[in-house]
C-alpha cells in the first residue's frame, strides 16, 4: 500500500492503473477510521481492481470551527488498518494541496435540486457545498468506476448521486457508478462514527438510546400519523438524561422531502450527546 499526498502523484499511479485496464474503486473519508469505513473499503477491495481510500478532513464542509478543530485525525492508525484490509492506495492531502486561497473560501456553490433545504442542509449551511467541492475534485482526479458511500450519511448520499445522474455535473466523470452501502453498528446498535471517539463511555450508553427508539418507532408506524412518529421519537429522545435532538424528520427516500406515509421512507436524526452531534436514520 502506499500513500500520496499530492494530486500529481495520485494521477499518475491512478493512470498507471488504467493503463494497464485495471478498475478503480474509490471511498472518500475523513479519517479517524473504524469498522464503518472499513465495510466500505472491503467492498471497494472486493468489487474493483485497485482501490483508493481518501483521507482528508474536508475544511470547506465544516461550518462549525471548533468541530473542525475537534476532528479526530490519526493518519498512521488509519494507514494500518487499510493495508490490513488491502487498500492499494491512501489519499492523504493537506488542504493547501487540496485548495486554492479562494476555493477554500467557501465561494464554490452548487444547485442540489433543492435536496440541500433540509435536515443537515438547514442545520449546517454550506455544508453539502463543501462536500460536493471535495468529492467532485476526488471524481476528477480519481475518475474511479465505482465510489462507495455509507447509507448513515443519507442525505450526502442522495446528493452525490443527484450530482452524478441529474446536475449540470451529469456525465462529466464517465461511468461512475455510485454504491450505498449498509450502516454498521456497535454491538449496542450505537452507529459507527469517528465522532463516538469524543464520547465518555457513560455518554457511549447514553446514545445507545438513539437507535433502540428508532427501531421501536418502527412499531408505532403501524398505529400512528408520520407526524405522531416524529413527535414520539424527538419526545422519547429527549426524555433521556444527556441527550438532545435537533431534528428528527421522516421524508421520502428519493426526494427527502417530508411525507405523510411510511412508504419509501426514511426518518433522519440528529441529536447531541453532551456537545458531540450524532446522527443516525432507519428505513420504514
Ligand atoms: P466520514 O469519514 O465520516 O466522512 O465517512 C466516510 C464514509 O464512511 C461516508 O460515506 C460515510 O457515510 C461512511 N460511514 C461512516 N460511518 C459509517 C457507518 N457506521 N456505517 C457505514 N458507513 C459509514
Amino acid at each position: 500500500m502506499q500513500i500520496i499526498t499530492t494530486k500529481q502523484d495520485l494521477q499518475r499511479e491512478v493512470e498507471a492503473c488504467k493503463s494497464h485496464g485495471k478498475s478503480i474503486g474509490l471511498v472518500p473519508t475523513m479519517g479517524a477510521l473504524h469498522a464503518g469505513h472499513a465495510s466500505l473499503v472491503r467492498r471497494a477491495v472486493s468489487e474493483n481492481n485497485v482501490c483508493v481510500v481518501s483521507v482528508f478532513v474536508n475544511p470547506t464542509q465544516f461550518n462549525n470551527k471548533e468541530d473542525l478543530a475537534l476532528y479526530p485525525r490519526d493518519l498512521q492508525r488509519d494507514a494500518q488498518l487499510l493495508e490490513s484490509i488491502g487498500a492499494h492506495y491512501v489519499f492523504a492531502p493537506s488542504p493547501e494541496e487540496m485548495y486554492t486561497a479562494e476555493e477554500m473560501s467557501g465561494t464554490f456553490r452548487f444547485d442540489f435540486g433543492g435536496l440541500d433545504k433540509v435536515m443537515e442542509g438547514k442545520m449546517r449551511p454550506g455544508h453539502f457545498n463543501g462536500v460536493v467541492q471535495v468529492v467532485s475534485r476526488l471524481f476528477y482526479l480519481v475518475r474511479p468506476d465505482r465510489v462507495y458511500f455509507g447509507e448513515k450519511d443519507f442525505q450526502q448520499l442522495a446528493i452525490i448521486r443527484f450530482m452524478v445522474e441529474r446536475s449540470e455535473l451529469a456525465g462529466t466523470f464517465g461511468d461512475l457508478r455510485i454504491v450505498g452501502c449498509p450502516i454498521v453498528r456497535e454491538e449496542s446498535g450505537l452507529a459507527m462514527s469517528s465522532r463516538n471517539e469524543r464520547l465518555s463511555e457513560e455518554e457511549k450508553a447514553t446514545a445507545t438510546a438513539i437507535y433502540r427508539t428508532l427501531r421501536e418507532s418502527m412499531k408505532w408506524a403501524k398505529t400512528q400519523s408520520v407526524r405522531e412518529v416524529e413527535k414520539r421519537v424527538v419526545d422519547t429522545i429527549n426524555s433521556v438524561d444527556g441527550l438532545e435532538t435537533e431534528y428528527y424528520e421522516i421524508v421520502d427516500k428519493t426526494t427527502l422531502l417530508p411525507t405523510d406515509t411510511f412508504s419509501n421512507a426514511i426518518g433522519c436524526v440528529t441529536v447531541y450527546c453532551g456537545k458531540v452531534r450524532l446522527i443516525d436514520n432507519i428505513q420504514y
